[in-house]
């Protein structure tokens, strides 16, 4: 947590505080404080190199996509077409909402600089002027501090040239503060909702690169991502894929909430397990014991104790049945009802469907239906297999990854513990596993 004291307990894993460096700093987020600890160094650098260097760089550094799907970042920006004379745009997707996942939102308050270096760097590698930071819109403390940020820095004269095609313009940032919609977060409906229209995903291809805001090429990157890049360019790419597994290098930010003694931001290389994260963060809370748990947010398949020691890296979740999504890691006891679980996110899914396609608009509706009565007890037989059918017919037939979200946490849900959505028939969760007994530490 920002401003909190270090922490006091012995690490099995390796830490690498890197975009964390700064949090538990006095000030961390002004100006100052971050040129004191080598801020901006790395954009000075990145004006001593062209763009095809920087997108190089980036590449050969292997960062991926920390947004939650781990696209290789250098080979995203190489996507851009041949300069036309026209402008093209960086957009970074600052509207963290997956349920669970709280990291992006703590680095703009930590560290925002962190993020206004890496905006400068990654426009001048893709030869954009202009850069639009998307944020929650309903933190507005962050937006706010991101504003000051972008203010000092501009004010500061770090973003007065070396940007654009020629590489010789002054660079504007625009933080832009959504409206509450969940969809906004999905790339292409932030690109509607920043054009001022209702935010709904558009058809990929094209995809952005090719053709994003207002029709020109744009690259969209995570806040992570893009806060990772200036100590790729002030360490080096060996130094950043030195770190995490063979093909899932450097650090990221771990956030581990729910039953554990002391939830928080851990930032360690890729290939850290569960069991390591639980111990640095204080272990269980006392007296109880791992029921569940999700590795990247709600979307993606539930694990077990069983999955303890896989490595936290894309490929070694997918292999072990899940998705190391946005490193959302929250953590479940005994005394959670897994019914009352699901059916809090079906609820959000529900409720943040945009609309535009069947599957996913009705499909929600009706697990919401299902979900709402077996949490109640008052679950109809057969209801499970119609959950089933219902997240079989939404999953792979959505226009975008919401559907698919939303019918995943039913489905692995009921895989693993269907005797409990069973029970839903004759017993309220609430009776199986009293609320009062299971409340967050
Ligand atoms: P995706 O795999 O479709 O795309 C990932 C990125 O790569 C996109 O920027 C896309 O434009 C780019 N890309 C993919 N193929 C491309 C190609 N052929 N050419 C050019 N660019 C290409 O994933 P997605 O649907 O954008 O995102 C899904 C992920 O979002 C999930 O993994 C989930 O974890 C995450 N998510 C995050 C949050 C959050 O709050 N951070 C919320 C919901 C979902
Ligand atoms: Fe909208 Fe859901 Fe369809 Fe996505 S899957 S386009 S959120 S209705």
């Amino acid at each position: 947590t920002p401003g909190s004291a270090e922490p006091t307990f012995t690490a099995p894993g390796t830490l690498t505080p890197v975009v964390t460096d700064m949090w538990d700093k006095q000030r961390s987020w002004t100006l100052d404080a971050y040129r004191d600890a080598g801020g901006y160094q790395g954009l000075a650098r990145a004006k001593t190199m062209s763009a095809g260097e920087l997108v190089d760089l980036v590449k050969a550094s292997n960062l991926r996509g920390r947004g939650g799907a781990g696209f290789p970042t250098g080979l995203k920006w190489s996507f851009l077409p041949a300069p036309d004379g026209l402008p093209r745009y960086l957009v970074v997707n600052a509207d963290e909402s997956e349920p669970g996942t709280c990291k992006d939102m703590p680095t703009l308050m930590a560290n925002p600089h962190a993020l206004v270096e890496g905006v400068a760097i990654t426009s001048r590698a893709i030869g954009a002027d202009r850069a639009f930071v998307y944020v929650r819109g309903e933190v507005a403390h962050a937006y706010r501090r991101l504003l000051h940020a972008i203010h000092d820095a501009t004010d500061a004269g770090l973003l007065d040239d070396g940007f654009g095609l020629d590489g010789q313009q002054p660079l504007k940032i625009v933080a832009h503060a959504g409206a509450g919609a969940y969809i906004c977060g999905e790339e292409t409906a932030l690109l509607d909702s920043l054009e001022g229209r209702r935010g709904h995903p558009r058809l990929r291809p094209p995809f952005p690169a090719v053709q994003g805001l207002y029709a020109r090429p744009t690259v969209i990157n995570n806040v992570e991502t893009i806060s990772s890049v200036p100590g790729v360019l002030t360490r080096g790419a060996a130094w950043y894929s030195s770190m995490g597994t063979e093909r899932s290098k450097g650090h990221g930010l771990f956030s581990v909430t729910g039953h554990v003694v002391n939830p928080g931001q851990f930032e360690a290389p890729f290939g850290i397990t569960m069991r390591e994260l639980i111990e640095l963060a204080g272990g269980m809370r006392p007296g109880h014991k791992l029921k569940f748990w999700v590795p990247g947010g709600s979307s993606t398949p539930i694990f077990g104790p069983e999955e303890l020691d896989v490595p936290l890296d894309y490929e070694s979740v997918i292999g072990a049945g899940s998705l190391l999504g946005t490193r959302a890691l929250q953590v479940f006891d005994d005394t959670v009802s897994v019914v009352r679980v699901v059916s809090r996110w079906t609820e959000f899914y529900q409720h943040e469907s945009c609309g535009k396609c069947t599957p996913c608009r009705e499909g929600t509706y009706w697990m919401r239906q299902i979900m709402t009565r077996l949490e109640a007890g008052q679950g109809r037989p057969g209801d499970v297999e119609k959950l089933e059918d219902i997240a079989a017919n939404i999953s792979g037939r959505s226009f975008c990854a919401l559907g698919d979200a939303a019918a995943t946490p039913i489905a692995s849900g009921i895989k693993r513990f269907r005797s409990e959505f069973e029970a839903g028939y004759t017993t309220p969760a609430a009776e199986l596993f009293p609320p009062a007994a299971s409340s967050i530490v």
